[in-house]
Formats: structure tokens, C-alpha cells, sequence
């Protein structure tokens, strides 16, 4: 897959700025530079080091630059590397980039800097990714993890499990070649305890997948409750912003709306949708069924109703309607700044459901309902910064190990020959494999690689 070519691209992104990046990579890199460049002899410079210059095409002076040199094998790539810094106008990027393809520079694939740096051993697969994670993460918690992952914290603990478990294959395989004299050399409960100790670690990397996920992708959550509860004043209060449509007409916020709010680095998708009650014209309808189906899709469900307006009995009703045992589910009790009597002494809700008493319009323990939030959708989960997965091929590459684990784990309590039992753990050091990239395909990388921008 690695080509001769030297390869070149902005690397940073389009549009008018301060300054450009333009890299390239390959063993050319520097001489190409150097036959544009009006300045030191780039050729017979350091690695690591900036030089300030000209880029000239013939006689025409393109533009002023720096250029940063980074001979191989110490770069990012691993190969010769050159960043050329000048103006950020997309003219004079244009014209330096053809004028370097005119030199024998070819332009650049996306993610085709961050392959060369994984194929040349730069990086392991779930670092690569990481690198794409890392350039789209735009919350503290999702940089975070691409951060760890990048660092190779994820990979280095598969990596000593696998080797833990080649170890065993290759005993196993020691006594396919003594076959005939029926010989064990891989301890069979040794195994079995290792086989335990990589479930544990792969099941708790799987279960990470999901608050990784949503980490990385914000946590939805759909803010439901009858007309005139005060939702679009819960979401302007959370927002500090004049976002919803707030008005005294009921049922007026008809479709829904889609925010997103950081509480304590965790983006949070809040969602307001229109009012649960049953619907009495069509365009209303429209506007409930979507609240049905947002509301299925959340990770958090928060029901709000007015205190003041609305009796024990329909809360009671409403909550029945939206609560199932398990759901991450708050109520919120609205419009305490207002007088209502006893109601909330009576309401008894199941100790599972969640429950904060605000007033959205007056700012009262609207922070609060934020740490709740917050409490119950991440809880203690991040504290202790553990690894996890965030990436779906990771996910599916680690159940299929556990599923050959099984597989080996069964070859042991009901005992098959040694070809077997080797076959089951050279599946699942395949598997292992994949993730970190000891395993690969031309396919697999082509389509990791291909979801990256250009130029990085
Ligand atoms: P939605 O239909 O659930 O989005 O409700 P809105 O946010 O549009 O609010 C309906 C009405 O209730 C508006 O007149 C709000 O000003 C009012 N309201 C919302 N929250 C409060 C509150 O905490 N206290 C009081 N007194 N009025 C509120």
C-alpha cells in the first residue's frame, strides 16, 4: 500500500487565516521543498529546525514562509517531513501546492499521512483512529479519551493479553509436534485462569463502549412533559440563551428542538419535543409520535410538569406513560416560585425515578437539575479515567474474542485434541489482532483511513 510518492497537502483547514499549513511526506519532501525555496539550503539543514524563505515559482515570488524540516526516521510519518508555513489565503496555498506537484509532489489521499505513519510503525490502528477522534472532539471528556487511546493506554493492555495468550498457543502447538506421545505442556487450568482474567478485562472494555460512545457523541436527552410545562424555559434557563420558542399558547413548541449543553465536559443533546398529551390536530401529532420515538432513543428522560396546574392524578398518569423500570428517568417538578399546596407530599414516586423541584423562569435549582443530570448519566463511571472503547470495529472485534474464548474455554471443560483448542486461540489472537493492528487487510485500512480529512 506504501507508494515512493511524495505526498503533499494542506493540513490545515480551508478558508482565509492567519496562516496555512502545507506538509508533505516522503523521501522527496525536502528536495522538492528546496527547489522552491529561496532561503537556506534546506538539503543541508537539521532535522527539527525552522528556516524562513521564500517560495518562488521561477522569478514570481509566491510567498513568505517558515519552513519546518523533520528528516526520518524522527517525524510523524517516519519519513521526511516538511511543513511549510505561509499566508492563509486559499490563492497563495493553491499556487504553492501546484507549484510543489509541478516538482514531482503528488497530492495527497485522506488519512494517507496518518497510513504512512501507522504502516511505518508509527502508530498502532487504535492510535491512528484516535488521531481522527482526537481532530473531532469538541467536548473535554470525548478529548480525553481519544487522548488516553492515542497514548496507547487501550492498546497496551490488549497487547500484554495477547501476548499472555500466544504464550499459550505456542505451547499448545509444541505438543501438536509431540502428538505421539500425548504430552500437555500449556497448563490447562493456567489457561483457564487466563481465559477468565481476559473476559473480565474484555467485558468491561465492551461495557465502556457504550458510555465511550456516548461521550463521544453527547448524551441524549429528551426533555418531555405537557404543553405549558415550561420546557422551552427549562432549555432558554440551561442554555442562558433565548434558543426555544417560549409562549403562553399551548402546545406551541411543535417539533423538536435539538441543543447542546456541556455540563462538567460531557456534551449533553437536550431535546425538547413537543407536549405529551394526546393529540388534538394533526400537525400536533406529527410532533407527539416524534416525541415517542426521541423518547425511546434517549439516554436520559426528563418529564416536567407544572406543580401548580397539574393534579397528583396526571402526573401519576403521565409518568406511568413514560416511565420503564430501568430507564434513566428524572421528574421535575416546575413553577415552584408559585404557590400550589401539598401535592408533592403526595406524589410518593418510586425511589428509582429521579425527582428535583425548580422554577425554570426564576432560576431556582436549575444548576442542581445540571448535577443531576450529570449523576445520572455518568455517575462515578469516569472517575477513575479508565480505558475505554469508543470505536465500533473495537467493539465488535472485542466480542468476537470473546466468543472464540468461549469456544477455547468449552474445549476445556469438555476436552478436545490440542489441534482444536490451538485453532480456537489462534482465532481469538486474531481477533485481538485486528484492533491494535498486528492483524490487518488492505480493505480494513482503507476504510479506517478514508474517513480522515485531507492533509491529515
Ligand atoms: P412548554 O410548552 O413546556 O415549552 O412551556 P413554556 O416554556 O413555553 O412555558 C409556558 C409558560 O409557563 C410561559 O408563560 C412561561 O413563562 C411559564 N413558565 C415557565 N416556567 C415557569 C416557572 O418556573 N414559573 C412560572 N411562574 N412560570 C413559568
Amino acid at each position: 500500500m506504501i507508494t515512493n510518492e511524495t505526498i503533499v497537502a494542506l493540513s490545515t483547514p480551508t478558508g482565509t487565516g492567519a496562516i496555512g499549513v502545507i506538509r508533505l511526506s516522503g523521501k522527496e519532501a525536502i528536495s522538492i521543498t528546496n527547489s522552491v525555496f529561496s532561503g537556506k539550503d534546506l538539503l543541508k539543514q537539521e532535522s527539527h529546525t525552522i528556516h524562513f524563505g521564500l517560495i518562488k515559482d521561477g522569478e514570481k515570488v509566491i510567498d513568505e514562509v517558515l519552513v519546518s524540516l523533520f528528516i526520518a526516521p524522527k517525524s510523524y510519518t517516519k519519513e521526511n517531513v516538511v511543513e511549510i508555513s505561509c499566508h492563509g489565503s486559499n490563492y497563495i496555498i493553491q499556487q504553492i501546492i501546484n507549484l510543489l506537484i509541478k516538482k514531482g509532489a503528488s497530492a495527497a489521499k485522506p488519512g494517507e499521512f496518518t497510513l504512512r505513519a501507522f504502516l511505518n510503525g508509527g502508530l498502532d490502528l487504535s492510535q491512528a483512529e484516535a488521531v481522527a477522534d482526537l481532530i473531532s472532539s469538541d467536548s473535554a471528556a470525548a478529548h480525553n479519551v481519544a487522548m488516553n487511546q492515542l497514548r496507547g493506554g487501550f492498546s497496551t493492555e490488549l497487547n500484554q493479553l495477547r501476548e499472555q495468550l500466544i504464550h499459550f498457543a505456542s505451547m499448545i502447538e509444541l505438543e501438536l509436534d509431540f502428538a505421539e506421545e500425548d504430552v500437555e505442556f500449556a497448563n490447562r487450568d493456567q489457561l483457564q485462569e487466563l481465559i477468565n482474567k481476559i473476559n473480565l478485562v474484555l467485558n468491561k472494555l465492551i461495557r465502556s463502549f457504550e458510555l465511550g460512545n456516548v461521550i463521544k457523541q453527547g448524551i441524549n436527552t429528551v426533555i418531555a412533559g405537557r404543553p405549558n410545562a415550561g420546557k422551552s424555559t427549562l432549555l432558554n434557563a440551561l442554555l442562558n440563551e433565548e434558543r426555544a420558542i417560549v409562549s403562553e399558547i399551548a402546545g406551541t413548541t411543535r417539533d423538536t428542538i435539538e441543543e447542546l449543553l456541556n455540563i462538567n465536559g460531557i456534551n449533553f443533546r437536550l431535546i425538547d419535543t413537543a407536549g405529551i398529551r394526546e393529540a388534538t390536530d394533526t400537525i400536533e401529532a406529527i410532533g407527539v409520535e416524534k416525541t415517542m420515538q426521541k423518547i425511546n432513543q434517549s439516554a436520559v428522560l426528563v418529564y416536567m410538569f407544572d406543580v401548580v396546574n397539574l393534579t397528583v392524578k396526571e402526573i401519576r398518569e403521565d409518568i406511568a406513560k413514560l416511565y420503564r423500570p430501568g430507564m434513566a428517568f428524572i421528574a421535575v417538578a416546575n413553577k415552584i416560585d408559585l404557590s400550589y399546596n401539598n401535592k408533592l407530599k403526595e406524589l410518593q414516586l418510586p425511589s428509582e425515578i429521579r425527582f428535583i423541584a425548580i422554577s425554570a423562569k426564576a432560576n431556582q435549582q436549575v444548576e442542581e437539575l445540571k448535577e443531576l443530570l450529570y449523576d445520572t448519566a455518568v455517575g462515578d463511571q469516569l472517575s477513575d479515567n479508565h480505558t475505554m472503547v469508543t470505536n465500533i470495529r473495537h467493539v465488535e472485534a472485542l466480542e468476537r474474542t470473546r466468543a472464540a474464548l468461549d469456544s477455547v474455554a468449552n474445549g476445556l471443560v469438555n476436552p478436545v485434541t490440542s489441534d482444536f483448542l490451538s485453532m480456537d486461540i489462534k482465532q481469538a489472537l486474531y481477533y485481538l489482532g485486528e484492533i491494535t493492528g498486528q492483524v490487518t487487510t488492505d480493505d480494513l485500512l482503507e476504510n479506517i483511513f478514508s474517513k480522515f480529512c485531507i492533509g491529515k
